[in-house]
């Protein structure tokens, strides 16, 4: 598919899906409706009355913990970051996403089906030129006590390098790094199938606090403390850390805007990628928002 990275776009049709929700177990049904230039890509709990809309924006990430949460006028959507991500890829400019429940379906654990449902729906360019988050100046972040490592750095193009950092025995050194040159065909040929993941010991004392009740080895690759115990095994020899990859995709297009810097993290997460956007934001020579013909490509 042809993307014309002058114009913003939408959708073609509107389209829906249904899943659980990886941490309530709830059912809930989602609803993709094509929305007009310049509205942003916003969650709508149509469950509410009145509807409460929020926009998908890193000023309204609520909570990082175990997913990405954005709240607005007291109410939440949580786990966005697998749709955000799928939206990134299609770069969609403009979507109403009208949501039953508090919690995007987890679906696969990836962002497989929906991409599957954005091929199905088509994207439209609209007559309204899109802007791109320029990244103009390094901004570096650290956790100490997790000695995570985030950075955003000027970058002609999207580029993201994430390394993790676990030590277990099924997780070994080649498995720990990847690049990734953002372009839709990469993403659905290298990212877009790579499931989220946890470890059994996570997982039962999640339980334990009424969490995770959606999350089945369907949804999850999940690991003891010897081995992943999927039957099937891996979808790639490095899924976890690609997954990462799509995880920052999603957390990164909370900018409103396509990304045109290089991400590189070390032992990064939904926290890590928030706490980097506000900083850089927080700099006001850091970051210029541009139009794609002031980019000087080739287009
Ligand atoms: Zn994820």
């Amino acid at each position: 598919m042809r993307i014309d990275r002058l114009l913003q776009r939408t959708i073609r049709t509107a389209i829906k899906a249904q899943g659980v929700g990886v941490h309530s177990g709830k059912s809930v049904k989602i609803f993709l409706k094509p929305a007009p230039p310049n509205t942003g890509i916003v969650f709508r709990r149509i469950d509410l009355d009145p509807v409460v809309e929020i926009p998908a924006s890193v000023h309204h990430v609520v909570d990082t913990a175990l997913c990405t949460c954005i709240g607005y006028q007291g109410q939440s959507v949580n786990t966005v970051e697998h749709i955000m991500s799928a939206l990134a890829a299609f770069s969609i400019d403009n979507l109403h996403i009208d949501i039953t429940d508090k919690e995007i379906p987890i679906m696969d654990g990836s962002a497989a089906q929906f991409i599957f449902l954005l091929q199905a729906a088509g994207v439209v360019d609209q007559p309204v030129q899109r802007q791109y988050f320029v990244v103009k100046k390094t901004v570096s972040i650290t956790d100490e006590q997790s000695g995570a490592v985030a950075t955003l750095s000027p970058f002609n193009g999207y580029r993201i390098d994430i390394t993790i950092d676990y030590d277990h025995p099924d997780i070994p050194d080649k498995c720990s790094n990847a690049v990734f040159d953002f372009s839709l065909t990469e993403f659905v040929r290298r990212v877009a199938r790579s499931r989220t993941f946890g470890f059994l010991s996570d997982y039962n004392s999640l339980r334990k606090k009424g969490m995770a009740l959606g999350s089945s080895l369907n949804n999850s690759i999940c690991l003891d403390d010897a081995a992943v115990m999927n039957r099937d095994g891996l979808r790639f020899f490095d899924e976890l850390v690609r997954h990462k990859i799509l995880d920052a995709v999603g957390d990164h297009y909370l900018l409103g805007y396509p990304l045109q810097g290089f991400f590189k993290g070390f032992k990064t997460g939904h926290a890590m990628n928030n706490r980097l956007l506000l900083a850089v934001l927080s700099d006001p020579d850091a970051w210029e928002i541009k139009h794609a013909n002031e980019l000087g490509w080739n287009v």
